[in-house]
C-alpha cells in the first residue's frame, strides 16, 4: 500500500529521528513516568525504526510489542538488537488493525507517535483508536493522551518576495492575480512567532481516551480574531501541541507553536487569495472547517471562509472570500 511505502524511504525517518523536541517529549514523558512502565506490556502503534519501543524498554516494561506495517520493521529489529533489548521488545511486520496478540491479547500501555501536519494528515490516528478499542486494558494509558490544533490568522513576508524582482522586474500585480485565481494547497512552512497576528483558537481537541474516528470527519469553527500587532493578513496559520499522560510528575508538551521553536512538523498554512492590511484591533472573523476526503480517509480538506465583521453573531455570512484548498 502506497502509504506504508512511504515510510520504506529512510529519509523520512531520519527526519523524525532528528527532530530533537519530538524525541525528548516522548523519552521525558515515558521516563517521568518510568513507575507506569515498570514490568507492564506495551504496544507501540507504527514502531517505524523502533526508537520509541527502546525508551519503552529502557524504562522498564516487561514486553514492547513493536508494530509496522513497513518494511521499516527489519531496521526496528535491527535496533532493539543493537542496544541489546531484544528479548524485551518483540517487532512484527503487521499493520495494527489485523494484529493478533497473545495472552489475553490486551496491553496496560499504548504509545504512538501518529500525529501528521495540521495533526490530522494522514489519519493514522485512526490506528490508534482501533488499538486502544482492540488491545488497550480498561483504566491502560495512552502517549501522548491528548492533542489540541490550533489555529490564528497570520502574514506570511516571505509569500511575495519572489515575485518583487524577477530579474530585475517587480512582477507583484501578476503574483496578486495568480493567488486570486489559484487555490493554493496548503503550505508546509516556518512561520515566525512575530507573523501570528491574534491569539489563536481551538480548533479541534482531542481526548485520546474517548475519541471515536467519526468524531476526526469534520471539525469546523467560527472565531472572532483580534489583531494584536499590525501586519499583513495573508492566511490561517494551524499548528497543535500534545500532551503526555502524568502519573507522577507534570505533564510532559510537545508543541508545535510558533512560539515554542521548529519541529519537523513546522506549521500549516492555508493562503489567502488577497493581503489585507490589518492594524492592532483589527477584528478577523472567519470560519475554518477540516474535512475529510470521502475517497481517501487519510486526506482533509481544510476550507476557509472569510466573514464579515458582524456576522460572527449571525447565522448568514458574506461569501465573497473563500479558500479552498
Ligand atoms: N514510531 C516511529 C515512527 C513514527 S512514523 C518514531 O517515532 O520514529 C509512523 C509509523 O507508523 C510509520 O513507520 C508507518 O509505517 C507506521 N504505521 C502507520 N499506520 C500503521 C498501522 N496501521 N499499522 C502499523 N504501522 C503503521
Amino acid at each position: 500500500m502506497e502509504y506504508f511505502l512511504s515510510y520504506e524511504d529512510l529519509e523520512v525517518h531520519k527526519c523524525m529521528l532528528q527532530d530533537t523536541k519530538r524525541n525528548e517529549a516522548y523519552h521525558k514523558a515515558i521516563f517521568d513516568n518510568k513507575e507506569a512502565f515498570k514490568g507492564k506490556i506495551v504496544l507501540d502503534v507504527g514502531a517505524g525504526t523502533g526508537i520509541l519501543s527502546v525508551f519503552c524498554a529502557q524504562a522498564g516494561a516487561a514486553k514492547v510489542y513493536a508494530v509496522e506495517a513497513s518494511e521499516t520493521y527489519k531496521l526496528a529489529i535491527e535496533v532493539a538488537q543493537e542496544n541489546n533489548l531484544q528479548d524485551v521488545i518483540q517487532v512484527i511486520h503487521s499493520p495494527v488493525e489485523t494484529l493478533t496478540l497473545p495472552e489475553d491479547g490486551k496491553v496496560d500501555i499504548i504509545v504512538s507517535e501518529w500525529m501528521g501536519h495540521f495533526l490530522l494528515h494522514e489519519g493514522m490516528l485512526d490506528s490508534v483508536i482501533f488499538a486502544r478499542d482492540k488491545f488497550l486494558r480498561p483504566g491502560g494509558l495512552i502517549f501522548p493522551e491528548n492533542a489540541t490544533l490550533f489555529s490564528a490568522p497570520c502574514s506570511i513576508p516571505s509569500l511575495n518576495d519572489y515575485w518583487k524582482d524577477v530579474c530585475g522586474v517587480s512582477m507583484t500585480r501578476f503574483s496578486d492575480k495568480l493567488k486570486a485565481q489559484t487555490c493554493q494547497s496548503p503550505k508546509i512552512m516556518t512561520v515566525k512567532s512575530d507573523d501570528v497576528l491574534s491569539d489563536p483558537e481551538v480548533l479541534l481537541w482531542i481526548d485520546l481516551r474517548e475519541i471515536t474516528v467519526e468524531e476526526l470527519n469534520l471539525s469546523k469553527i467560527r472565531h472572532l480574531a483580534v489583531v494584536d500587532k499590525p501586519g499583513n493578513y495573508q492566511g490561517i496559520c494551524l499548528w497543535f501541541a500534545c500532551a503526555f499522560p502524568a502519573t507522577d510528575t507534570e505533564p510532559v508538551y510537545l508543541s508545535t507553536d510558533p512560539d515554542e521553536g521548529e519541529t519537523h512538523w513546522k506549521q500549516t498554512v492555508i493562503v489567502l487569495p488577497a493581503d489585507i492590511p490589518v492594524e492592532e484591533g483589527t477584528p478577523i472573523p472567519y470560519e475554518i472547517s477540516i474535512k475529510r476526503s470521502e475517497e481517501d480517509h487519510r486526506k482533509y480538506t481544510i476550507e476557509v471562509q472569510m466573514l464579515d465583521d458582524e456576522a460572527i453573531e449571525h447565522p448568514e455570512y458574506c461569501t465573497c472570500f473563500k479558500t479552498r484548498c
